[in-house]
């Protein structure tokens, strides 16, 4: 079979054109890369490419762009929407591309395999900070991030990594390498290709290195927990922060009580900041340049807030031990729903104003469709960005209720779309969302997309199965 025949030469080619340390069809040392955090997609290749260098990257994807080999570019592998893990196709992992190239007062660029961890411990070391955060960090790469377009919990003040993204240096799909590390802010020399690739999911090239903001350090930052009757009075409480402190507000969230309750119950060194408890809370960041006066603006806004009725008790953190604490009691709801059997998840996004009303109709709706189960909608509610989690009925056998993951996904995605709202706020679409963002998308957008693709990438071998 012809095609059989490309894929040995291909895969001979790539085994000689790398060194052996750089190459690996040994299954234990694959293994890993081939499951992913939620264990929902188990995957198989012929070959792990581990390479060194954005030219050894370059290399590889000629050799496979010259056979017709399939590729799928893996960094973290913390994904949530499975487009990281390969059903047959080359593993290109980014893990040993993890230098940095170079640094200035207000930039950093660095390669695609470096983990977001280390480059907050490097912005440190440069009294200087990358905002980005979010509870993958220790593992999530710059490569992975830029390719979602992340968000995180700082979105609101910061904006996703499209904002955050100076320049980029891509390997296309016939191994040309595209940069656009060393280009001026001002430059209007025609289209703008950077942000084509924050978002694209590795479908249009493989993301070598990219060039970064860095921003200054908050001299303090402040953090509140409150806590609320309903969700109508952290929407009010959004705007009052964006009203009394606009540039300070930078992290806000919502937790329901279920959320809490779950976290104290499940992880260790946690527990409620009140004695009584409350429908929902909102965790609160704010970050100040100058130290004096921070705390008595803090205060006046929660008296505001307390006398105008929005908010019903608050704790402000007085250490940094404190400020982790509290933190944690969002940070944590994903991990603490796992003791609770299956979840069903959804990442959508409506307007700010909106939320409340689509939290009760899609609370309402999965009840109806299966009784008993535990809706949890938390999440990042500055950027209308509700996680809509769905925890199993007790009782109910986990694999019984985890059937039910489209039938609800396309419940919850038609109430999304009746608020204009978006089916994948910060995770994309990978090979979990394929179908809905059909369902969901206008169709001269979608052509548009795939125009690009194969413009970009005639034979397919970018992510073949992910996206479109
Ligand atoms: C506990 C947990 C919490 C999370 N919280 C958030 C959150 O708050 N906000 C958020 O946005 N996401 C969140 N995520 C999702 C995930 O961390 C992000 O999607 C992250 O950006 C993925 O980075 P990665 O390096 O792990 O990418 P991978 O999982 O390795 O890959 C993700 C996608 O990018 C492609 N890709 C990877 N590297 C490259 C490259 N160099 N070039 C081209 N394509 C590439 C892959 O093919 C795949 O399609 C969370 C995940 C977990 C497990």
């Amino acid at each position: 079979m012809p095609e059989n025949r490309n894929q040995q030469t291909g895969l001979t080619q790539l085994k000689q054109a790398l060194a052996p340390a750089n190459w690996s069809t040994d299954p234990d040392i694959i293994a890993p890369y081939l499951q992913e955090w939620r264990e929902r997609w188990h995957g198989h290749t012929p070959l792990l490419l581990l390479p060194r260098t954005c030219d050894e990257v370059v290399t590889a994807v000629k050799i496979c762009a010259a056979n017709k080999l399939a590729i799928t570019p893996q960094g973290g592998n913390t994904g949530l929407v499975g487009g990281q893990i390969p059903q047959g196709e080359i593993l290109l992992s980014t893990r040993m591309l993890n230098k940095v190239r170079h640094t200035d007062s207000d930039s950093i660029t660095l390669e695609a395999g470096c983990i977001l961890q280390n480059l907050h411990t490097q912005a440190e070391q440069m009294n200087q900070r990358f905002p980005l955060s979010l509870a993958s960090q220790g593992s999530a790469s710059i490569g992975g991030l830029c390719s979602t377009n992340a968000g995180g919990v700082h979105v609101v003040r910061y904006g996703s990594m499209r904002d955050l993204v100076l320049g980029l240096e891509v390997v296309l799909a016939d191994g040309s390498l595209l940069s656009t590390l060393h280009k001026p802010k001002k430059d209007n020399t025609g289209y703008k290709l950077t942000p084509m690739f924050i978002g694209a999911e590795g479908t249009l090239g493989i993301i070598t290195a990219a060039k970064l903001k860095l921003f200054p350090k908050p001299e303090t930052t402040e953090t509140i927990f409150v806590a609320l009757s309903d969700v109508n009075s952290a929407i009010a409480l959004y705007h009052l922060c964006k009203n009394e402190l606009p540039d300070a507000l930078s992290l806000i969230e919502l937790v329901p009580e279920r959320g809490l309750t779950f976290v104290t119950q499940h992880i260790a060194n946690t527990r409620s900041p009140f004695n009584e408890s409350y429908p929902w809370y909102v965790v609160i960041q704010f970050e100040f340049s100058q130290k004096p006066l921070a705390r008595e603006r803090i205060e006046a806004l929660l008296e505001t807030a307390l006398n105008k009725g929005i908010v019903q008790n608050a704790v402000i953190a007085e250490s940094a031990q404190q400020t982790q604490t509290l933190l944690a009691l969002r940070e944590q709801i994903s991990a603490a729903q796992k003791p609770e059997g299956g979840s069903i998840k959804h990442d959508i996004s409506v307007p700010i104003e909106a939320i409340p009303e689509f939290i009760q109709q899609a609370s309402q709706a999965v009840e109806l469709l299966i009784p008993g189960c535990r809706p949890l909608p938390f999440g990042h509610i500055g950027d209308g960005n509700i996680h809509f989690n769905v925890s199993q009925p007790l009782n109910m056998n986990t694999q019984e209720y985890l059937s039910h993951w489209e039938a609800m996904n396309q419940l919850i995605h038609n109430i999304v779309s009746e608020f204009n709202g978006s089916i994948s706020a910060e995770h994309g679409i990978g090979i979990l969302k394929i179908s809905e963002l059909y369902k969901h998308t206008d169709p001269v957008k979608l052509q548009t997309m795939q125009r690009i693709k194969r413009a970009l990438d005639p034979d397919n071998i970018m992510n073949p199965r992910v996206l479109l």
